[in-house]
């Protein structure tokens, strides 16, 4: 006869097959289990005496390797076959996920590999058949996974497809500016986009279009998963796509910039899209997507410089 925690287990993916059948999609997985999930199959002992599986499982995993690589093992250094618990854990973490994690975040051996999971999900993603078949890459997103700061676009263009990397064209290099002009490095925040394919354009050589509702809509649970497991501190949507795919349609960009929103609980600043600024120089627009930038830094407690508070001031 089967074991305990293999009949455990072969219920669980029976409640999962049968809900799948039920046409379910998500199923909503707490830290906490993720956690719990994560930790070796129990002994006989702990299964006749649940409560010291319970503490077993609330107690943290032990801390990675100093030097050891973020992304790359996906199983706890302790476990033994058979159990790639936390590959178990992050194939339960299905894209659609819409309730903002809350409790104690991810250890974080737990969270890289989730995260890594989650990429290779985005980048095998064929949901938008159009997209998937038009697409050179998949942008997925760049940056720390660990960043308080999270900046959302669009949707990436020609050189994003090229490179599968978000804002790396002509608006990306003003981002990447506007980042350092507050202290940081690209690679100190995160950088994602709405959708991860470019929105294709069939019959035109050049040029891109804005995503449809649909595409966003069927996008974005991607994108719940990056910011539930990164939990930034804040965040700052770029331009007035990014604000509609997140908020839905509200006012226009131009009052709602400057003002705090919040998303999936965090603080989200919307703010002009920095191909705005391409496209009108003026300093006046330049200042106030610095005013945003600004009040971003005071909400992270960043040390603001009187220089920095000078930007695109006229003389
Ligand atoms: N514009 C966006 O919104 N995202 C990109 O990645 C590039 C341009």
């Amino acid at each position: 006869m089967a074991g305990a925690y293999e009949q455990l287990l072969d219920a669980t993916i029976q409640h999962l097959e049968d809900l799948k059948s039920r046409g379910a999609r998500h199923v909503a997985v707490s830290p906490e289990t993720l956690r719990a999930l994560a930790q070796p199959p129990a002994t006989k002992s702990q299964i006749s005496n649940p409560k010291s599986q319970i503490e077993k499982a609330a107690a943290p995993l032990p801390a990675a390797k100093p030097g050891a690589q973020k992304t790359t093992s996906a199983r706890p250094p302790h476990s033994s076959s058979p159990a790639p618990a936390v590959e178990q854990a992050t194939l339960l973490a299905l894209p659609g996920e819409t309730v903002a994690s809350q409790g104690p975040p991810l250890d974080p051996q737990a969270k890289a590999a989730a995260f890594t999971a989650l990429r290779e999900r985005a980048l095998a993603c064929v949901k938008c058949a159009h997209l998937a078949s038009s697409r050179k890459n998949v942008a997925f997103g760049v940056g720390s996974i660990d960043a308080q700061l999270m900046f959302i676009g669009e949707a990436p263009g020609a050189d994003e497809d090229e490179q599968g990397e978000p804002f790396v064209g002509k608006a990306g290099q003003l981002l990447t500016k506007i980042i350092q002009a507050t202290g940081l490095q690209r690679a100190d925040v995160y950088i994602a986009n709405i959708l991860k394919c470019r929105p294709d354009t069939p019959g035109q050589s050049a040029g891109n279009r804005k995503p449809t509702s649909d595409e966003m809509a069927t996008c974005i649970p991607y994108l719940h998963e990056q910011i539930d497991l990164i939990r930034p501190k804040v965040i700052v949507a770029l331009g007035a796509t990014a604000v509609e795919g997140l908020l839905g349609k509200t006012i226009g960009i131009t009052k709602l910039r400057g003002t705090w929103k919040t998303y999936r609980g965090i603080p989200l600043m919307p703010t002009y899209h920095p191909a705005y600024l391409l496209r009108n120089q003026a300093m006046s627009e330049k200042r106030k997507v610095w005013e945003d930038m600004l009040a971003v830094m005071e909400k992270l407690g960043m040390p603001i410089s009187e220089k920095q508070r000078n930007y695109f001031l006229k003389a």
